[in-house]
């Protein structure tokens, strides 16, 4: 079977492509590796979309966008895909589970959390670190909790920590952040948040769970070991310190700038019905309403480059 349009992602971008491939009735199949969503199910409150109601999370919010698609008969399958072949006029993704083949693709594979990088951290992910609030903030209730990062997703996330910890401390490598200043003024006016600024992570600890971290002065090089509260244990450690693009497997194939997908305003990449839409392409406002209008543009322009592959005229063309 040859789709005419296989979207790899089912983030808001992969999720909108879908929506409006299968309204054109176009045969669409979307991949996904884990669950659907993207990184908006990690997400605890999605207040800037249009339209969203009070108390719309990421995951419900995505519930309806999956419920949209499977409504107008997208297929959808879960698999991990580890190689894409893009020349000619049928593209061939190969995943762990299976072979498929397309006349268009969509690529929408996101961006995942950036790691701190430091020694220690990737033993102890999912016993005290952990890059997703809304997954984990329950184990950390009254206990203390450590935010990385000083963007928009730092604070927010750090103010949600801060409903279930006793007290939750930003680390920043700056003495200002980043973070838009309306999210900054509740942050400051919440009386369990804490602030290091000038700091870095430069080592996690722990036998099987974390019990202890460096941190270390950017000015000042001193260096400060953080060790958990006896009672506790344990405390959390949050990294969110931007995002990677999951581009990995395109390298070689598609043009990039910084590991993100270069694509031109119709969603076009250099390889013809190629497309790219939502995070993973060179754009300059990562949100979910612009993944969401990418998805819909690239579905669009999949649906004209299949009809010029086939030469279908319209009235009227003549
Ligand atoms: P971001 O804006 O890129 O911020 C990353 C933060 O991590 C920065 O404060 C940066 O420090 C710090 N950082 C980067 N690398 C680091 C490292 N190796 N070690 C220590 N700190 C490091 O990422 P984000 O906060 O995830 O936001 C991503 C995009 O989503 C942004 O466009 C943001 O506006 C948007 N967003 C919006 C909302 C909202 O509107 N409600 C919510 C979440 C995200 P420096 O400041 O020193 O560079």
């Amino acid at each position: 079977m040859i789709y005419d349009i296989i979207i790899i992602g089912a983030g808001p971008a992969g999720l909108a492509a879908g929506l409006y491939a299968s309204r054109a009735r176009l045969k669409t199949l979307i991949l996904e590796k884990e669950k659907e969503g993207g990184q908006i199910v990690t997400t605890d409150e999605v207040a800037n979309y249009p339209g969203s109601i009070e108390n719309a999370t990421g995951p419900s919010l995505t519930s309806r966008m999956v419920d949209q698609v499977d409504e107008f008969g997208a297929e959808r399958k879960l698999d991990t895909i580890k190689e894409i072949e893009v020349e000619g006029e049928t593209k061939v993704i190969r995943g762990e589970k299976g072979e498929y083949k397309a006349k268009t693709v969509i690529i929408a594979t996101g961006a995942v959390p950036r790691p701190i990088g430091c020694p220690g951290e990737a033993d102890l992910v999912g016993r005290g670190v952990s890059y997703c609030a809304t997954c984990d903030a329950a184990f950390f209730e009254d206990m203390e909790v450590y935010v990385v990062g000083g963007g928009d997703t730092a604070v927010e996330e750090g103010m949600y920590l801060a409903k279930f910890a006793r007290k939750v401390t930003i680390i920043h490598r700056r003495d200002e952040l980043r973070a838009a200043k309306s999210i900054q003024e509740k942050a400051f006016a919440n009386d369990k948040m804490a602030f290091m600024w000038d700091s870095v992570v430069s080592e996690i600890k722990g036998d099987g769970i974390v019990e202890s971290m460096v941190v270390e002065n950017v000015k000042t090089g001193e260096k400060t070991e953080v060790v958990a509260h006896e009672d506790d244990g344990t405390f959390g450690i949050f990294p969110f310190i931007g995002f990677i693009p999951a581009t990995e497997m395109f390298e070689d194939i598609i043009d990039m700038e910084y590991g993100y997908i270069l694509t031109d305003e119709n969603m076009k990449t250099n390889v013809p019905g190629v497309f790219a839409a939502g995070d993973v392409r060179v754009k300059s406002l990562r949100q979910v309403v612009t993944a969401t209008a990418d998805g819909a543009i690239a579905a669009v322009e999949a649906g004209k480059y299949i009809d010029e592959l086939e030469g279908t005229t319209y009235a009227g063309d003549q």
